[in-house]
């Protein structure tokens, strides 16, 4: 069984270096640290193996993958030149599998980096029907079983007026009427779930979150889930606030202040890209604390820090006797090794789901996401023990008495 993937935003970082590190797990240039999926009990699922993932994708841009991990290991020395090397040939091969997609309703700083080809002619119909030919083409030159799709392109601005489009016939309409508001993200996704093909919206775009790609997703029994990687300071915060939540410490503000100097970072800088990415971030201190308090979360571009991201955190907090206390925090992460080896468990963990008929959205998958689809739960060690539990439900199942571990 081969498992094709279709990255949405082929060209860009996390998708190049995530093709990267599969390439160069392939190769046995390095090892699968930072994969969740290289852990027990995942590791004992039947899942698709990284070195077999067949690779190709749309973007808006024509510079090439390997000029990609080029520049990001010249900027950031992430991926090192000996990787590089060894996995070189295999992204220039990739990159002829990468076609251009569409940059409709994505935002100005993005339609400002697309290049001549975007195939933006012709109407939402049109757009979705060539978007599905290049799924399907793909998956037919290379012979794939199962395609994943994922989408790893820039943020695209929140959708106004969502509610619009929350039943599939409504959406359907739309896509008829050629509705100026629905964004590619969601073109994408309804490309892939109506051939039900396996979708993940690693981004904060709408993707398919919306009401009317939730039900063609269980309608089809295709698994899909999003949205936006937690890759960092969300990471972070979500293991650290039930700290002072179990401790009935009471947080009075939590300031938090990115800054990064890539792409993705110049596309945030844009407030209308950037209010998804604010959203997706500040939403997770108030469900795992019960209660209302000052959180605020900035991002500045600050191009000289390339992939390197920065976050400090103030958390301003109270404590018995009313004494007041602080804690910082500095994270300093590589943003794309970071995102890389999530977007191949998920790969793997979604076409898992798809093996296993589990249509529509998948909790187990919540530890990924900063905003989980269908998920209320963002304390990072309750979501992973969902993974946890699934993943020995999974193992149990296998086993040849159909029984209970030992
Ligand atoms: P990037 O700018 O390097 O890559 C994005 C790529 O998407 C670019 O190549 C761009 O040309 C392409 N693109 C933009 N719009 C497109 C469209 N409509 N169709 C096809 N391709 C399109 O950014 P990145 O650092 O790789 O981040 C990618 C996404 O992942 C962003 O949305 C980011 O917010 C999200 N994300 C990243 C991290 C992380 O890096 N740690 C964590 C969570 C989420």
């Amino acid at each position: 069984m081969t498992t094709g993937v279709w990255l949405i935003g082929a060209r860009g970082n996390v998708a190049s270096i995530s093709m990267a590190g599969a390439r160069a797990i392939a190769r046995g240039v390095v090892d699968s640290t930072g994969m969740v999926t290289a852990r027990e009990p995942m590791a004992s699922l039947d899942l698709p193996s990284v070195d077999d993932l067949v690779f190709g994708g749309h973007d808006i841009r024509a510079q090439s993958i390997e000029e990609t991990v080029e520049a990001a290991n010249e900027a950031g020395g992430v991926p090192n030149r000996e990787t590089l090397d060894a996995v070189r040939e295999d992204l220039r091969a990739i990159d002829e599998r990468v076609t251009m997609g569409t940059a409709r309703q994505c935002g100005q700083v993005v339609e400002d980096l697309s290049d001549d080809g975007v195939t933006d002619e012709g109407t939402l119909a049109d757009i979705v029907a060539r978007i599905r030919s290049d799924y399907e083409a793909f998956a037919a030159d290379q012979d794939v079983d199962r395609l994943v799709v994922v989408n790893v392109a820039s943020t695209e601005p929140p959708v106004g007026g969502a509610e619009r489009f929350d039943t599939l016939e409504k959406l359907e309409t739309a896509i008829e009427d050629d509705d100026p508001d629905l964004p590619a993200s969601s073109l994408y996704a309804y490309a892939a779930l109506i051939d039900e093909r396996p979708y993940v919206n690693f981004t904060p775009s709408t993707g398919s979150a919306l009401g009317g790609l939730r039900e063609l997703a269980s309608q089809n029994d295709v698994p899909h889930m999003g949205r936006d990687g937690k890759t960092g300071e969300t990471l972070v915060k979500s293991a650290l606030a039930p700290m002072f939540a179990g401790r009935n410490l009471r947080v009075l503000s939590w300031e938090g202040h990115n800054i990064l100097g890539n792409r993705d970072g110049l596309v945030l800088e844009d407030d209308a890209n950037k209010e998804g990415k604010i959203e997706s971030k500040g939403n997770l201190l108030e469900q795992i604390l019960g209660y209302d308090h000052h959180n605020a979360v900035r991002i500045d571009y600050t191009p000289s820090l390339g992939d390197w991201k920065t976050a400090w955190d103030h958390i301003h907090f109270r404590g018995f006797l009313g004494t007041e206390m602080k804690m910082q925090f500095t994270w300093e992460g590589s943003d794309s090794a970071l995102a890389a080896p999530l977007v191949l468990d998920l790969i793997r963990l979604v076409a898992f789901a798809d093996e296993h008929g589990e249509g529509g959205e998948q909790p187990q998958l919540a530890s990924f996401f900063k905003s989980p689809q269908g998920v209320d739960e963002h304390d990072l060690s309750r979501q992973l023990q969902r993974l946890y539990d699934y993943s020995e439900r999974h193992l149990n199942d296998a086993r040849p008495s159909g029984g209970t571990a030992e």
